[in-house]
């Protein structure tokens, strides 16, 4: 612990000096507007999800707390670099791991000044699914530790073995946090919107419907013209495992009803508003893809040699270089969906 702390104090120091992030540091900050931050998660093992830090006059709004508290004690570090202002709400965009199981390090660092904030369906997500998941990463950890050892055992190339061994290091280190994992669950919950009003901005939180989870909010800052929105919209192919997509295309059709300029999106890099076409066109031409493979009696091996074409000339280019490693896995939940007279 205080070698963390030691760690991450010369991480600011040199933040301070030079104006450059260091090895120490788990996120870039980028400013996006006045007082608002995305905070881009740097590669990690498992991953973390980016954060929107916003800064208003008596306190700060965090969206998103990563994937354990170690990453979100990372962040609260770096955010003192900007702000000397508490954090006063910590809001869960959705249930995910990466985005949730690092809650307990807000309370921790502001005891009884800061709101773990999500709506209704997340925190009722968080009791049914967030706990058992958490036990199926402590399950599964010991094989991916085995599995980045065996791959080191017989790998050659010198700068090759050092990355496995500092992916090795941080599974580890991961398996040991989230082995001893408190899961805080959100304190302060609502249904469609939350608005806090302030005399420079007001941070809108809002559940527009359901689309990557069943309880996603977007946080919306109509005067500086940005909108924080977890894996709702971002720049990676989504995950859609837990995911409603013909509903997911709608909720973002009310989404781009919104009057902004940026995105920053649960993973990938700040975006334009235009990405919200693109984002959720891909979600839509993939639901029609799929159909029409089945309404040609494809099989989900064939659908997906046959999707996976159709789609790639549109969005291949445009999806942080994940589209092929994550599209299988898009065609068999809708073509499973559709199997199951889901829509
Ligand atoms: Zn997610």
């Amino acid at each position: 612990m205080a070698k963390v702390k030691w760690a991450l104090m010369v991480g600011t120091a040199l933040v301070l000096c030079t104006g450059v992030a260091t090895a120490q540091d788990l996120f870039d900050l980028q400013k996006v507007a006045d007082g608002v931050y995305a905070a881009l998660a740097r590669p990690r093992t498992p991953i973390n999800c980016n954060a929107a830090v916003i800064v208003y006059d008596e306190g700060v709004l965090v969206v998103d707390t990563h994937s354990r508290p170690s990453s979100a004690r990372g962040l609260i570090q770096q955010i003192k670099g900007v702000t000397d202002k508490p954090v006063r709400y910590a809001v869960n965009s959705h249930f995910h791991w990466d985005h949730a199981q690092g809650n307990h390090a807000y309370p921790v660092a502001f005891p009884k000044q800061v709101a773990i904030v999500a709506s209704e369906a997340t925190r009722e997500n968080l009791i049914n699914l967030g706990m058992q998941r958490v036990k199926e990463q402590i399950d599964n950890g010991p094989r991916l530790i085995e599995d980045v050892k065996r791959r080191l055992a017989t790998e050659q190339d010198a700068a090759a073995q050092g990355r496995l061994r500092d992916e090795l290091r941080q599974q580890e280190e991961y398996l040991a946090e989230v082995r001893s994992l408190e899961l805080t669950l959100p304190d302060l919950t609502f249904d469609k919107s939350l608005i806090l009003h302030r005399p420079d901005r007001d941070v809108v939180l809002l559940f527009l419907g359901r689309g990557h989870t069943s309880g996603d909010v977007v946080a919306y800052l109509p005067k500086q013209r940005v909108v924080a929105t977890g894996d709702l919209l971002h720049g990676w192919m989504p995950f859609m495992g837990d995911s409603y997509p013909p509903e997911w295309v709608a909720t973002l059709d009310a989404l781009d009803k919104l009057d902004f300029d940026h995105i920053i999106g649960g993973h990938g890099g700040v975006k334009p508003k235009a990405h919200l076409r693109f984002f959720r066109n891909y979600l839509a031409d993939l639901i029609a893809e799929v159909r029409r493979a089945r309404d040609r009696g494809e099989t989900l091996a064939q659908a997906t040699t046959s999707v996976a074409a159709a789609l790639a000339p549109k969005y291949d280019a445009g999806m942080d270089g994940r589209f092929a490693g994550s599209v299988g896995a898009n065609i068999e939940k809708v073509y499973k969906d559709l199997e199951a007279k889901r829509y």
